[in-house]
């Protein structure tokens, strides 16, 4: 028996943010391990889970329920952006261009959209937080945490994702 995917990011097909925030909303498990759970979302991967809570400053053990529904759908939002652009780039790059050191351009520099796209970060400076537990969060400088939720390791701020 095949079980429900729920909505494909992806695909971003009418609708499929409002049924995301509604089962993010409907349960009381941790956010962390709603985001694995294939018929909450379909196919969000451990890299973009830890790295879309970093960027919406979310706890990854605060309850789905618990989140507001505004908040919600701006999840699916940033899950559809990340990983939209992660199509498009063939690599997954969670940071945007002033966080990279060299070649990413500057936003004041007047470069378009377009010259941004074709120049890429080295790898370390693609994420926020996965594979950077130790080491200086990019926002406040806290040590990145690491921690096994939903049998998966999971990578956070513990500052800039406090409950
Ligand atoms: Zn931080």
């Amino acid at each position: 028996m095949l079980a429900r995917l729920g909505p494909d990011p992806l695909r971003n097909l009418p609708g499929d943010r409002d049924a995301f925030a509604a089962a993010i909303l409907a349960r009381r498990t941790p956010l962390a391990a709603l985001l694995m759970d294939q018929k909450v979302i379909a196919g969000i991967g451990n890299v973009y889970r830890a790295e879309l809570l970093f960027r919406q400053g979310l706890h990854p053990w605060l309850p789905g329920a618990g989140l507001a529904a505004d908040t919600a759908r701006r999840l699916w939002d940033d899950t559809v952006g990340m990983m939209s652009d992660g199509v498009r780039d063939g690599r997954i790059i969670t940071t945007p261009p002033r966080y990279w050191s060299g070649g990413g351009g500057d936003a004041s520099d007047g470069a378009s959209p377009g010259v941004l796209a074709a120049s890429l970060p080295v790898p370390e400076e693609s994420h926020f937080v996965y594979r950077r537990h130790g080491l200086d969060c990019r926002d406040c400088g806290t040590p990145v945490a690491l921690t096994e939720l939903a049998a998966r390791k999971l990578y956070w701020c513990p500052a800039c994702q406090a409950p």
